[in-house]
């Protein structure tokens, strides 16, 4: 018989009630035991859902209070010494530290660095190896979940980030991580022989990593590793890879001495019949069919014959019937929806309903397809439905995109003669001072927006609002002397919704929340149908903001790139054509801006990077459609419109050619806390075009003074040309409060200033 599992389950609550909980613990509202008695309620909720729905094995230890990679952290004692912990059990107080900092009673440490879990939204906490870090079990929460869950009446199986993967994401101080190998297995045996002790028949060790190019020597440690957690633990192992495909490390995976392997089916269904083919006669493997990346329902039918196929090769008895990854990516229950058109909710599952999905599959494999005849038909009917409905289907839009030559997506006219027309137009000083396009969205911002929203204020009083927000913006631009200026993106929620809400073939949810990192959630829209503009999105706010100033008043849009990245996709189509379709949109309304007299419009793309996929095997043909789509957008403009682009992150060098293929003519970028060392990429290659290394960071409130600017564009100048050099913040100014924002703002102003004094001249174009 097969079973049913899933590899986790989030664990933010169906209404968010951890993200409260931990909120208020944080504010000193409420007591430890609050915070942990909710936690502990959430647990025992999330099991009995999984055990009523019948999920066969369950696993335990999936759940934490803020991230799975801080808790193996903390498992293990690996405590940076800044935390000043004094080896006793990691408290919350120790804990929470590390995740978020702590400023009290003397103490002031900085949190430690949070990066995404591989290509997810989701952020863990990198954790920081000491050159000489000892490995020491500190913390007994994978027991002590356990145990929980016996109580409840379930022999679950905890899960534990892999020895491997756990090393692999965190950064060393010296040597390589893989070099702490030897002391973290004492460990990791220990732990497992605890869990073993407690009761635990199985553990599941994640080990993601495994979908990642790993060279010989990560492949040599795998095999070491689990052989010496074989030899030393009798409980039964299982070790997960999902994201992608094994690929390369397929042998690496299936020689491991262990008793259970997972595969992600839907990122790879192709790897299935290699893998059937070359398991070792006593494994079980675990099936990913059903999306733990998204929001779709699965496909019963298609997901059936891929299980019917294994099973026929190796049998029923070692399957196992999961999702491709932990439930955790996915929001809590569609069920919650009320408000959702009812045709496509009926394309909908999350992970209440996907559990029942699981549970479906597994009873259509063992007892055949007739005890599920009905599961099947309408699952069926959905798939159809998909395939013909007019709301996902718009020919123009096809067609549209079919006749673009997207090879020839860009401008005809080069760069340099761009420059001297745009230049004519714009009389731009050398060092234009920009900002980013958002200013603070104040508590009053978001007040009236919920007060519209709420009817609480009529549209025209809000549109009233909006006008005084966005007039007192432009008057302080010009007062302080910012050469171009923004309008402030004062009507936006969210750079995504805004113009998703406005763009056709998204749905939004009501409560399609997923954790983005500790209590931070997001609820990205869902792009279900095919895209298009019905009505310009941002014209309106451009061209009033226009009106009241000679100065450039730049259009501000979000990128394609951006906007996929940031939303349920659907699955019925190629990413790439997705993409293209949001990009002629977003073409539309930058031919509208530039006919309503905008000179200058600047597309952010701030999740281009993020959009790489894991293997470098895979990134050409990314980054191919993906400048292809950026370049889409602004197909058609005039020669004399000058374009801009916005990314607010590190690490150009892999993707610099890329960049430069974009050919915006101008490009902000994040440099300032890393004093201006990105740049590097961009001097090696010699970037062609103008750049606006951002001159201080917006992440905190300090106001940076004039000198550090300068100091910074000094910096910039000897790896740069003065006139291809701007001078703006690293990012929009959305988060800040406005005293700091404009006491910064006219430093940064008197910084260039400073700057033009030493080079009084443009040069020449
Ligand atoms: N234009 C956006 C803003 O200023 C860009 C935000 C971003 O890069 N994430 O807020
Ligand atoms: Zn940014």
């Amino acid at each position: 018989m097969a079973l049913s599992t899933i590899l986790g389950y989030p664990r933010i609550g169906q209404g968010r009630e951890l993200k409260a909980a931990l909120e208020s613990f944080w504010k000193g509202k409420s007591q430890e035991s609050d915070l942990l008695q909710t936690a502990s309620a959430l647990r025992a909720l999330h099991w009995k859902l999984q055990q009523e729905t019948g999920i066969d094995a369950v696993p335990a230890n999936d759940f934490s209070l803020y991230d799975q990679v801080l808790d193996t952290s903390a498992h293990f004692g690996v405590v940076p010494a800044r935390y000043q912990w004094n080896g006793a059990p990691v408290d919350l107080a120790t804990y929470f530290a590390i995740a978020r900092g702590a400023q009290h009673s003397g103490i002031d440490v900085p949190a430690s660095d949070m990066t995404k879990w591989f290509d997810t939204n989701y952020h863990y906490i990198v954790p920081e190896f000491a050159a000489d870090q000892q490995f020491k079990i500190s913390s007994n929460k994978p027991v002590d979940e356990f145990n929980a869950a016996k109580e409840a009446g379930i022999k679950a199986r905890p899960v534990l980030i892999g020895p491997l993967t756990y090393l692999l994401l965190g950064k060393k101080q010296g040597g390589k991580n893989l070099d702490l190998l030897d002391r973290l297995l004492p460990a990791y045996v220990e732990s497992l022989q605890k869990l073993e002790q407690a009761g635990a028949e199985w553990v599941q060790l994640d080990e993601p990593a495994l979908v990642l190019d790993l060279d010989d020597s990560t492949r040599a440690a795998y095999a070491k590793a689990y052989a010496q957690l074989r030899q030393a633990a009798k409980l039964k192992l299982f070790v997960t890879s999902y994201f992608g495909a094994l690929g390369g490390n397929t042998d690496t995976a299936l020689k491991l001495p262990v008793d259970a392997l997972h595969i992600d089916l839907v990122r790879s269904k192709d790897q299935l019949d290699d893998i059937l083919a070359k398991a070792p006669p006593n494994l079980i493997l675990s099936l990913g069919v059903v999306d733990g990346r998204n929001i779709w329902c699965n496909d019963l039918e298609q997901s059936l014959a891929l299980l019917e196929r294994a099973a026929a090769k190796i049998g029923k008895d070692r399957i196992w019937v999961s999702a491709s990854c932990s439930l955790l990516h996915t929001p809590y229950d569609l069920d919650l929806e009320t408000k959702l058109d009812p045709e496509l909710k009926g394309w909908m599952a999350f992970a209440k309903q996907k559990l029942q999905e699981i549970v479906i599959l597994t009873k259509g494999l063992n007892q055949g397809r007739t005890a599920i005849a009905d599961a099947l038909a309408v699952s069926a009917k959905a798939a159809a439905a998909r395939k013909s409905s007019t709301r996902i289907h718009d020919s123009a839009v096809k067609e549209r995109l079919k006749k673009q030559p997207l090879a020839e997506a860009g401008r005809k006219t080069g760069f340099d003669a761009r420059r001297k027309l745009q230049q004519a137009r714009l009389h731009l000083p050398l060092y234009p001072t920009t900002t980013i396009g958002s200013f603070p969205q104040t508590s009053e911002v978001r007040q009236r927006r919920a007060d519209v929203k709420g009817k609480r204020i009529t549209d025209a009083d809000y549109d009233t609002f909006l006008k005084t927000q966005v007039k007192s913006a432009i008057t302080f631009q010009e007062e302080i002397g910012i050469d171009v200026l923004v309008h402030g993106e004062f009507e936006r929620n969210d750079m995504v919704e805004y113009f998703g809400e406005q763009l056709s073939g998204f749905a939004f949810t009501k409560n399609g929340w997923v954790q983005s990192y500790g209590s931070r959630c997001v609820k990205p829209p869902v792009i279900f149908g095919d895209v298009s503009r019905p009505r310009p999105m941002t014209v309106y706010w451009s061209h009033y903001a226009q009106s009241l100033t000679d100065k450039p008043v730049k259009g501000m849009l979000t990128g394609p790139v951006t906007i996929l990245q940031w939303s349920f996709v659907r699955d019925d189509q190629p990413r790439s054509v997705t993409t293209h379709q949001i990009a002629l949109a977003l073409q539309d309304e930058v031919l509208d801006l530039e006919r309503a007299g905008i000179r200058i419009i600047q597309i952010d793309e701030p999740a281009f990077r993020e959009g790489l996929p894991l293997r470098r095997a895979n990134w050409n043909e990314y980054l191919q459609w993906a400048s292809r789509g950026f370049r889409l957008s602004y197909t058609g403009v005039k020669d004399d419109t000058q374009i801009h682009t916005h990314m607010c992150y590190s690490e150009f060098n892999d993707i610099f050619d890329s960049i430069k293929e974009l050919d915006a003519d101008v490009i902000s970028i994040e440099t300032s806390r890393s004093q201006m060392e990105l740049l590097d990429a961009f001097t090696g290659a010699k970037y062609p075009n103008e750049i606006g290394p951002g001159v201080y960071d917006i992440h905190s409130p300090r106001v940076p003074s004039q000198e550090e600017m300068v100091a910074l564009l000094d910096k910039a100048t000897q790896r740069l040309d003065a006139w291809q050099i701007w001078v703006n913040p690293d990012c929009g100014l959305k988060t800040r409060d406005w005293p700091e924002t404009k006491a910064a703002l006219e430093k940064m102003v008197a910084a260039a200033r400073a700057m033009r004094a030493k080079q009084p001249q443009r040069q020449a174009v």
